[in-house]
């Protein structure tokens, strides 16, 4: 049975927010929390965090380069705002649930409810981004991986919300194929992920991959770096044996269960796959000599 209706609350500006946020639940796109009222969850009242999103940019270029990406505005908002740019978190939107969903669902939603299938965190890890938190004492920076405890558990406070996630300048740049994001769910819109994989990287001049990034979603209680496999590619260039090796070495970083959406041993066979398929489109493309 639907819990009874909460009583909705909208603060007058983003100082009040702290102060109401104790005892009440916050609500930015609602997609999340309407089917975990559904699931009996009850939240007496709700904070529409949608009535101080004006008072944050979509997305900001900082003093020293960083992109400040707002946790309050739509998918689509921000994709549009992105216009190509973080190639990992732009694909990672284009493939969240459908239109209507990405109309509403937001940045700050999707962190805050802490799914390790959560799309838009794996890209996230790998352009390295933190969680900017403002609570009664101010704001505090906290680091996505630091901010992410565990399943349905983040690092926020009582009286405390996300404003934006910021991206640092050094993790900006790479484009398709050497970045990108792909996840494999039951059908093509509408579906959780049962795997996702963010990665990129750069070429150096001898097209040996450098600052290799990657990480995965629903392998373990949060969406995981893939430090081995990361370890592993630094510094090489991806040959037939290179793959084969970096597609085994995944197996130690993840922790798949069985669960209602895929087995354990499925993900892990998916994870090698998804992991040859990125680093296969990178050497199906021409070499330095054949450009
Ligand atoms: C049909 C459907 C399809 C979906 N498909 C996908 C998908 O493909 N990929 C995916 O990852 N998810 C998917 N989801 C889940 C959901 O859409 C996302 O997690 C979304 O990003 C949640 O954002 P929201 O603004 O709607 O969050 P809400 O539902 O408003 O809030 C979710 C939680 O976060 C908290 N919260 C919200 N904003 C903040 C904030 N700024 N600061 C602190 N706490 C906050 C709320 O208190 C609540 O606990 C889907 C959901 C539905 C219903």
């Amino acid at each position: 049975m639907t819990p009874p209706t909460p009583v909705l609350q909208r603060p007058a500006g983003a100082q009040e927010v702290p102060g109401l946020l104790v005892g009440s639940r916050a609500v930015n796109g609602g997609t999340d929390l309407l089917v975990q009222r559904r699931a009996g969850i009850e939240a007496p009242t709700l904070l529409d965090l949608r009535a101080v999103r004006a008072e944050v940019p979509v997305l900001e270029r900082t003093a020293t380069g960083d992109l400040r990406i707002s946790a309050l505005h739509t998918l689509t908002e921000v994709a549009t705002a992105l216009a190509g740019a973080l190639v990992p978190l732009q694909e990672s939107i284009a493939l969240f649930a459908s239109t209507t969903i990405r109309n509403r669902a937001t940045i700050g939603g999707n962190l805050a409810n802490g799914s390790p299938a959560a799309d838009t965190v794996p890209p996230l890890l790998v352009l390295d981004a933190a969680v900017d938190v403002v609570g009664a004492g101010g704001t505090r920076t906290v680091p996505l991986a630091d901010f992410l405890l565990g399943p349905r558990r983040v690092d926020l406070r009582a009286d405390e919300w996300i404003r934006t996630v910021t991206v640092p300048e050094g993790a900006c740049g790479p484009t398709r194929p050497a970045a990108g994001f792909r996840k494999i769910g039951g059908r093509q819109a509408q579906a959780i992920s049962f795997l996702s994989l963010a990665w990129q990287w750069r070429a150096s001049e001898r097209d040996a991959l450098t600052d290799v990034r990657f990480a995965m979603g629903a392998v373990a209680p949060t969406v995981v770096r893939l430090h081995t496999l990361e370890r592993l590619l630094e510094g090489t260039t991806p040959g037939p044996e290179v793959i084969a090796e970096a597609a085994n070495a995944v197996e130690h970083d993840i922790r798949p269960i069985d669960d209602l959406r895929a087995s354990a041993a499925y993900r892990r066979r998916c994870a090698a796959g998804l992991v040859r398929e990125a680093l296969g489109a990178w050497t199906a493309m021409p070499t330095r000599d054949e450009r």
